[in-house]
């Protein structure tokens, strides 16, 4: 029997090893830990990865997020639209600056939020739009740009399971007034603590994120917000500026990954993830779609066969969420996913034989 890991981060890590132990010695040796040179370098690096002019280094993505919402003004009474079928963190940074989450269906196809959706709940108190780049690829972002056009509203892209992934040729993290991203060390990109950063083309709100993350400092004696402790730490900056040369690469072997999975699972009756033809998937998440989901991934437990469910429960249906106000029905297209998807082994080290393995098991399952 195999034992095949959702997520295999020492098979990521052995191969970069000597140069991750050298830039994590290189700042011990510095002590320069306090917004110190790997963070101002990884910020110059990241912006242009992301096609943008700015790149704020932060401590996570959900701080990404509500730093990005207090820089655009977003606060208590306001909406934010966003979609239920995404990690909590996404809610929760609406909530935390005091503002009402508006949920929306998704599209089932891609599972993002539905552009239909947003127009039908815009408000007077809607001040932000957070579309989620779920699993690694881009929401239908033209239309929702025509919608924050049209309504004056931005858009704070949840880009925290795409980095790379493209929308008609432009990098998530640029189609939108900000990108969020997240470097939870499973994530696309991810270092080996917490970590963040904001991408954004416009410099006034690149200034006030800065505020925000560091105490309001806006010299050493002066606070000008009230802000929060919540920089980019230097050892995590000095481990992602190496791993961000790997990015694309490791991005190519994930589409690789992918396409033998698409293959090797194309006669099972499943529903695979479908990559739109305009977009370029990062495949954060490989996830499948099963009417038979719990027994199936109790099967692959049982063969040595991790898998993962993002997410089991929607946001609207959690019990931090009773006070919103939602109830089950509210968003069938999120429901039915919820209880269908199943996230299969997904990293750039994983083996054509290991994928065999586990399109023979779930074979297996279905010949039962
Ligand atoms: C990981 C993630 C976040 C939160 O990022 P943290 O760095 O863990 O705070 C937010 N949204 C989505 C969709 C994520 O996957």
């Amino acid at each position: 029997m195999k034992n095949i890991p959702l997520v295999d981060l020492k098979a990521g890590f052995n191969p970069i090893k000597d140069e991750i132990m050298k830039a994590v010695g290189d700042v011990l040796s510095g002590m320069n830990l306090y917004l110190g040179p790997n963070c101002q370098a990884f910020e110059t690096e990241f912006a242009p990865y992301c096609k943008t002019e700015y790149a704020i280094g932060v401590g996570s993505g959900t701080e990404a997020i509500q730093f990005s919402l207090m820089a655009y003004g977003v606060e208590s009474g306001d909406e934010v639209i966003t979609s239920p079928h995404t990690f909590f963190a996404t809610a929760e940074a609406i909530v935390a600056v005091g503002a009402k989450p508006v949920f929306v269906d998704i599209d089932p196809l891609t599972y993002t939020i539905s552009p239909e959706g947003i127009r039908e709940n815009i408000t007077r108190k809607t001040k932000a739009i957070i579309p989620v780049h779920m699993y690694g690829q881009a929401a239908d972002m033209e239309p929702i740009q025509q919608i924050s056009k049209r309504y004056g509203i931005p858009i704070i892209e949840d880009s925290c399971q795409a980095h790379g992934a493209l929308y008609k040729g432009e990098k998530a993290g640029s189609l939108g007034d900000a990108g969020c991203f997240s470097f939870y060390f499973t994530k696309n990109l991810g270092g080996y603590g917490e970590s963040g950063m904001v991408t954004t083309n416009n410099s006034a709100i690149a200034d006030k994120i800065r505020l925000y993350r560091n105490h309001g400092h806006k010299s050493k004696f002066e606070h000008s917000v009230f802000g929060y402790n919540g920089r980019l730490d230097e050892i995590q900056a000095a481990i992602l500026r190496v791993k961000l040369k790997y990015l694309d690469e490791s991005n190519n072997k994930r589409t690789t990954v992918a396409e033998r999975y698409n293959s090797l699972l194309k006669d099972i009756p499943l529903i695979l993830p479908q990559e739109v033809s305009d977009r370029k998937h990062a495949y954060h998440l490989y996830v499948i779609r099963s009417v038979r989901r719990d027994k199936l991934q109790e099967y692959l437990n049982n063969v040595g066969i991790g898998t993962g469910i993002h997410y089991r429960t929607p946001v609207h249906l959690q019990p931090a969420a009773k006070v919103l106000g939602y109830k089950e029905g509210d968003f069938p297209e999120v429901e039915a996913a919820c209880s269908e998807i199943l996230s299969l082994p997904m990293y750039p080290e994983l083996e054509l034989d290991e994928q065999e393995y586990i399109a023979e098991k779930i074979k297996e399952f279905y010949s039962l």
